[in-house]
């Protein structure tokens, strides 16, 4: 017999009960003390795991003869003391213990948190009651936005395509109605313990994969797994700034998590177009800017186009080719709203293609007058 357990008291039903009334017993007192309708009480917790370990005995005609005839019975996930399937105890109690038993030398042990991690921690620390949830999936898609729409920021319609919550049972994989039950194997912990040499560690649990549930009636729609294969439209804000190959992660627009698991991310890579004449360096806008002769040799000021509108850019006499001019401020915004790059307008000498007789006259005559030889530096 486990312990003085009385499981048909814990049920509430009679010694003689049907399995019906056992079912029906069980199912009105998983509902009243589920974890999940009750967060962080630890009171109906542990009457949760009570109500499903006298169910798991009372419901399996093999197991209720044992224990009504008194005797042990030995659980589906096998014996060890500490580490029996009813072995609630040992899931709530002593805080920070280790779910590991050691039986060699404690000198060569060396550090056994590290260790322990290296197996994916879970079960054992602080009281053995952290379940892995498996995460649903990380999606990627890829946008196409124009220069401007990167500069100004968007936000862009999208379809992604994946598994998505099931919408009949909301995800939990259980018929309407009906509650994912504890798993038998694990007790609920989500986690087992295996014989490693010395050690026992602590696994997740393979009959229910870490959850601690299990699902008994699988609802149809989904076939137990609580996600669907179905595309789901949604908008994305693409930040303002974004450069071209740029990533942005979406948290929790990924695939939805089995079985309620916490679903994965979505990662949207952003394509920008060229601009016909505006080039991006991180912050920056470039621009190329081109002057006639007599204008770079005698100075002016030109009307340069900028993000936001035009502006009047004074280029000095004597203004060489390659010669760059900082606009303050004009440029993309910075991440996180740190204010914005600059505008770079490099001057460009142009040579006109074609010229009038009066211009080539012009500037033979002024070829004459020139004294200065630009190569000069050049020989010996
Ligand atoms: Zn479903
Ligand atoms: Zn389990």
């Amino acid at each position: 017999m486990n312990g003085s357990k009385d499981y048909y008291k814990t049920l509430g039903v009679d010694k003689k009960a049907s399995e019906k009334e056992i079912k029906d017993a069980y199912r009105r007192l998983a509902r009243k003390y589920h974890p999940d309708a009750n967060p962080g009480d630890k009171g109906s917790e542990e009457k949760f795991k009570e109500v499903s370990e006298a169910y798991e005995v009372l419901s399996n005609p093999e197991k209720r003869k044992q224990y009504d005839s008194g005797g042990m019975f030995a659980g589906a996930g096998g014996p060890g003391p500490g580490f029996g399937p009813f072995d609630f105890g040992a899931a709530g109690g002593r805080p920070g213990s280790r779910s590991y038993t050691y039986s060699g030398d404690l000198g060569d042990l060396g550090d056994l948190g590290d260790l322990f991690n290296l197996f994916g921690g879970g079960g054992g620390v602080g009281g053995g009651r952290r379940r892995q949830t498996p995460k649903g999936r990380d999606l990627q898609t890829d946008v196409n936005i124009s220069f401007d729409e990167a500069l100004s920021g968007i936000t862009v319609p999208l379809t992604i395509r994946g598994k998505s919550a099931c919408p009949t049972c909301k995800g939990s994989g259980a018929k309407a109605g009906t509650l994912p039950k504890t798993c038998t194997t694990c007790g609920g912990r989500g986690s087992v313990s295996q014989n490693q040499g010395p050690f026992a560690f602590s696994r997740p649990c393979p009959a229910c994969g870490g959850r601690g549930t299990v699902i008994e009636d699988p609802c149809e729609t989904c076939r137990g797994s609580g996600a669907v294969e179905m595309p789901r439209n949604i908008k994305v804000k693409i930040p303002a700034g974004i450069k071209n190959g740029g990533k942005v992660r979406f948290p929790g627009k990924g695939e939805a998590g089995p079985l309620g698991g916490a679903p994965g991310d979505l990662y949207v890579n952003v394509h920008v177009k060229p601009h016909e004449f505006f080039k991006r360096k991180d912050s920056n806008i470039l621009l190329d800017l081109p002057v006639t002769f007599p204008e770079a040799a005698l100075g002016t000021t030109v009307e340069v186009p900028t993000i936001n509108g035009r502006v009047k850019l004074k280029i000095p006499a004597g203004t060489t080719d390659g010669r760059k001019f900082k606009l303050k401020g004009k440029g993309a915004p910075k991440p996180k709203g740190k204010g914005h790059g600059d505008m770079i307008v490099t001057a460009r000498v142009v040579v006109p293609k074609k010229m009038t007789g009066k211009e080539k006259e012009l500037v033979k005559k002024l070829q004459e007058l020139e004294k200065e030889d630009p190569r000069a530096f050049l020989s010996e």
